[in-house]
């Protein structure tokens, strides 16, 4: 840009911001020392408000207080959870809390109690929520609009799991509008609306308008599904909005978290196209959003080139911490803006450009930030926008005084108003608490800091250009310091799974499937000693979807190869053992930088050869690259000898050293990952390795030979030798030049192997040694305070996924108490909404079971189960192949065999208890100690589970599967495996012997004098 213009522009732009200024301190003035009921401190609300803001350790409890409050249906519950989450709080407790606490210790006070938060919680809950009946609703609207607002309403209640709440909650719509048009009747049009029956508000606006979130249309809704997520939705949504045409009313649809964001805009699009002449249709769009930048500009032109008017209600976006904690936890890039300038920034960035296409686009501006309402006031002068093409939007009960200015200065505000049953309103409840008592909340600063009027209106694109310059030299500094000071690598991070709200990963998965799909039918070698090597006898592998369909030849290895690769291996061994650890390493990072370049096209075979879905086999693949990136890192800790207690004149070493040969024997559920982790961690520590992939998945297993040969890897330190089970794997197992197997499989092979390593043979110069992760009976327990919207989706999750062919799926689940009947029902809701289909079409959540044996294996299982108990509920499945349907359990005791034995298929068991230790012994009480996983909001609770519930990997209020490299290393014990934690810092140690070397350093009495000085 030249200077001339840059001139120009800033100058335009000071005086821009100086009109801002100046209206935004006019409003101010208007507000007249007025704050909104929030605030005030004489009423209960402002009280809670109050004590939130000054104290964030009160404001946490009290938050989760008000989430748990819906699910606690008992006096003595009610007084037990205040106690827990308000008895051990320290510094001055707010009077009524102190008071509360003293009553809930109280022998008879407790239904007192109990009425008295019930009724505080409600009233809270009135401060946002409009009405909890249609009736209430209804009345308050008409409340509103003698006072001169518009409306928007909405039903409370987004978590729907299952299709049968989905079509409850689009129900509801239905009726909502029905008796908006009974009572619009009774509603004059709002100022400038003229006095006709027909007259639409300030003379352009319907007066029904109603919000919604597509998510609550369908439950089923999956990123990489994206048409037919979108299709889906718009099945629930086009009766609603017909019914809301003949009603003459206006509908916006809610934007909701990132993963939703293309498809509300998809659902957007289509519905426009398809209802052309009707206009009153807009969306919200969120300026937190880095992307929105672009996506506005998108539906501006699209709305230009198809002729088609557009509304855009643009807010800023309520769902800022999940977002930055959801991106971070998977390692996406972090979709929002972490500067609150720059969202300020970037809303009017927007509002500008809206209010300059007003030709086409509708601008609603949803915010209660006076610099922002300012701002899009002098952007609407600026650009000279008529009025009638653009209006203020305000949340019922957020900040009376901002409506009551705007609406004596502009006249058209309209209040989102959410109306339905308080109680389970509770999300929508906590989120407002979240939003008025964050630190840089506009409300907050201005109604409760007092920040003076000239910070509260300074220009935010201004504050953005000043946090610039620090934040880099900060963001460098940081990485200094994270940087490990004895490796030149970066700290380790786990590889970001698919993100596929992206349209482009989702095309490169579709690509990487066709590509694939034009590789079927070959045939492929064994690789010995650096060499591929056919034979002549080759096995089918088959797409579990259709067995017909052959995915490839593999050659298959007899004993004669199964020799000749331990041969090769034996002899690289030498070699590969003196190679300096950082060097192994480098292979092993390599071999990641190999899988990282071809991550979809990896994840695209698992798909075909063992009916991983994507979003399953992206994961699986990401895990691959997890366990190399993580085992060179421990490598370079563990390669070099470190230096033990020595007094002067002595040096004690310790190292650690490779064994030998490893056989590696992989399962095919992981197929890529699990193999790559026991395979590299085999290699990385010296260790050479023949390695034998499942018969099942022997092409992943290929895979392996191509990065590692890319890696350039030395011949012979890793072979590949796919074959049968019987043959190869029993003769690898007893060979004398074995030095350790390792092994992850059932736990029946397991103990096998255990059994046959421990005997030493004619001429074995060495005990075998066996790492082994085996079989699990991994249990749920949903204690009866538990967030079911979490629970259900958790517990449908862990069980079924990748059709609970995980040795960490949940196959038990143990209901607490009370809760039992709610949770079964919404299970099986959940469950039956899960369509069965092949796993290359994202529409099906679940594909078919492994192979034939399989499916008859867990059939019969089922019929074990109904005779046991019964079974509660079945899915359906496609008939023939190899599809096994959904089935729940119900009735089955600890004793029964479904409550004891793995069953590896999506089948899962339910079970009673009466108390939470109940649930936690019936817990316990299998061979296994694999998973386990507990949905609670007892703190209490979650202690006592901490403490006893013995599982390798306990997971409290989340699904038990999906553990990642170096966070939640993996493994068992028990029956499960021998506690090797794999992807955990001690999983290396198995692969090694450890060495001690002491050396005498005085010579004839002679001690270099440092020694003496500094002795370790
Ligand atoms: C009528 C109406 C409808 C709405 N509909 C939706 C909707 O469909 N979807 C939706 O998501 N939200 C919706 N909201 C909520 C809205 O997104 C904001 O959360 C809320 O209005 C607060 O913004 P503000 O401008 O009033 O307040 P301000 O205090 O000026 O802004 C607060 C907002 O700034 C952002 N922010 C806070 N901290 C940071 C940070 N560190 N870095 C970057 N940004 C930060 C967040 O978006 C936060 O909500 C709606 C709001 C209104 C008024």
């Amino acid at each position: 840009m030249s200077e001339r213009r840059q001139g120009r522009d800033d100058g335009e732009g000071q005086g821009l911001n100086a009109r801002i200024v100046a209206t935004g301190a006019d409003l101010l003035r208007g507000l007249a020392g007025e704050k909104p009921s929030l605030f005030q401190r004489d009423r209960w609300v402002g009280r809670i408000m109050d004590w939130s803001l000054g104290n964030a350790e009160f404001r946490t409890r009290l938050l989760r207080f008000v989430d748990v409050f819906p699910a606690l249906s008992t006096s003595r519950a009610l007084s037990h959870h205040l106690k827990e989450y308000f008895g051990d709080m320290g510094g001055p407790a707010p009077g009524p809390l102190r008071w509360a606490m003293g009553a809930a210790s109280g022998p008879l006070a407790a239904p007192f109690l109990a009425k008295v938060i019930r009724y505080s919680i409600e009233k809270l809950g009135h401060q946002f929520i409009i009405g909890d009946t249609s009736e209430r609703a209804m009345k308050s609207l008409s409340r509103i609009r003698s006072e001169g607002c518009a409306f928007s309403l909405d039903i409370l209640g987004e978590a729907v799991v299952s299709e049968d709440e989905a079509e409850a909650y689009a129900g509801q719509y239905a009726v909502l509008i029905r008796d908006l048009r009974g009572a619009e009747g009774k509603w004059p049009a709002l100022a400038g609306g003229g006095e006709s029956r027909d007259a639409l508000d300030w003379g352009y606006a319907p007066a029904i308008s109603i919000s919604l979130k597509p998510s609550s249309l369908h439950s089923q809704i999956r990123p990489q599904n994206f048409e037919g997520s979108v299709e889906a939705v718009l099945r629930r949504l086009r009766p609603l909005y017909e019914q809301l045409i003949e009603a003459r009313g206006a509908m916006c649809i809610d934007m909701e978290s990132y993963a939703y964001k293309g498809i509300s805009l998809g659902v957007y699009k289509a519905l426009r196209k398809e209802y052309p002449g009707y206009r009153d249709l807009s969306i919200a769009m969120q300026a937190y959003l880095r992307d929105t930048g672009a996506d506005v500009e998108d539906l501006l032109a699209w709305s230009e080139k198809h002729g088609l008017p557009v509304g855009i209600r643009l807010v800023k976006g309520a769902y800022w911490d999940y977002e930055v904690v959801r991106a971070r936890q998977n390692g996406w890039v972090i979709p929002v803006y972490t500067e609150k300038a720059e969202t300020d920034a970037a809303f009017e960035r927007l509002a500008r450009l809206v209010l300059e296409h007003h030709d086409t686009a509708y601008l609603a501006a949803g915010t209660h930030n006076i610099r922002s309402i300012a701002a899009v006031l002098e952007l609407a002068a600026q650009a000279h926008t008529p009025s009638d093409r653009y209006e203020f939007q305000v949340l019922y009960g957020m900040a009376e005084p901002v409506r009551r200015v705007l609406l004596d200065r502009v006249g058209r505000v309209r209040l989102y108003c959410p109306c339905g049953p308080i109680v389970p309103g509770m999300a929508y409840l906590v989120r407002r608490l979240l939003e008025n008592t964050a630190n840089q909340s506009f409300l907050r600063l201005m109604f409760s800091e007092g920040t003076d009027a000239g910070d509260l209106l300074r220009d935010p694109a201004e504050a953005v250009e000043k946090a610039r310059a620090p934040q880099a030299s900060t963001a460098r500094k940081a990485r200094a310091l994270a940087a490990p000071p004895s490796s030149d690598l970066p700290p380790f991070e786990n590889q970001p799974p698919a993100d596929f709200t992206r349209e482009d990963e989702r095309d490169r998965f579709r690509e990487a499937l066709a590509r694939v799909r034009q590789k079927l039918g070959r045939t492929y070698p064994l690789f010995i000693n650096g060499e591929d090597r056919a034979t002549e006898e080759t096995e089918a592998s088959t797409n579990p979807a259709d067995p017909s369909e052959v995915i490839g030849w593999v050659c298959q290895a007899r004993r004669i190869e199964a020799d000749e690769a331990i041969a090769a291996a034996s002899s690289a061994f030498e070699r590969w053992r003196n190679t300096d650890a950082s060097t192994r390493a480098s292979y092993l990072l390599k071999a990641a930088g190999h899988l990282r370049a071809r991550r979809f096209e990896l994840a695209a075979w698992q798909v075909l050869e063992i009916g991983k879905q994507w979003d399953q086999a992206s994961a699986d693949v990401a895990e691959a690259i997890d366990f190399l990136e993580y085992y060179a890192r421990e490598m370079e800790r563990l390669g070099s000898p470190r230096l033990l207690p020595s007094p002067p004149g002595e040096r004690n070493y310790s190292l650690y050293e490779a064994r030998g040969v490893a056989v590696v024997i992989a399962p095919w559920n992981f197929p890529l990952a699990i193999s790559c982790g026991m395979v590299s961690a085999a290699i990385v520590t010296g260790n050479c390795v023949v390695y034998k992939p499942s018969p099942l998945t022997p092409i992943i297993g290929r895979h392996l030979v191509e990065a590692f040969s890319d890696a350039l890897l030395p011949a012979g330190v890793f072979n590949y030798v796919p074959g049968r089970t019987g043959e190869i794997a029993e003769y690898l197992i007893d060979h004398g030049a074995v030095s350790t197997i390792a092994f992850t499989g059932s736990t029946d092979v397991g103990l096998r192997i255990i059994e046959k390593a421990a005997s030493t043979r004619q001429g074995q110069f060495q005990v075998k040694r066996v790492i082994c992760e085996m079989g699990g009976k991994n249990a749920i327990i949903i204690d009866e305070d538990a967030d079911l919207d979490e629970a259900v989706p958790g517990v449908l999750v862990s069980a079924f996924g990748f059709q609970g062919q995980k040795c960490s799926s949940c196959s038990r689940v143990i209901v607490v108490g009370a809760i039992y009947d709610v949770f079964v029902e919404r299970l099986m809701g959940a469950a039956k909404s899960l369509a069965l289909g092949p796993a290359e079409d994202p529409a099906f959540a679940l594909g078919p079971v492994v192979d034939d044996r399989a499916r008859s294996r867990i059939l019969s299982y089922i019929e074990v189960g109904d005779k046991e108990g019964r079974v509660l509920f079945q899915g359906e499945a496609p008939e023939g192949r190899n599809y096994v349907p959904v089935t729940i359990l119900g009735d089955i005791e600890i004793g029964h065999r479904v409550a004891q034995e793995e069953i590896f298929g999506p089948v899962l068991a339910v079970m009673r208890a009466a108390t939470f230790e109940e649930a936690l012994d019936k817990a316990n009480a299998t061979r296994f100690a694999l998973t386990g996983g507990v949905f609670s909001r007892s703190p209490d609770h979650l202690e006592a589970a901490r403490r006893s519930f013995r599982v390798g990997n306990l997971y409290l209020n989340r699904h038990i599967t999906g553990a990642l490299v170096g966070r939640q290393p993996f493994g068992g014990f028990k029956l499960s495996g021998l506690g090797t934690k794999a992807g955990g810092a001690e999983y290396l140690l198995h692969f090694m012997d450890p060495r001690v070397v002491t050396e005498n350093i005085a010579r004839k009495g002679f001690v270099p004098e440092a020694d003496l000085e500094d002795p370790c």
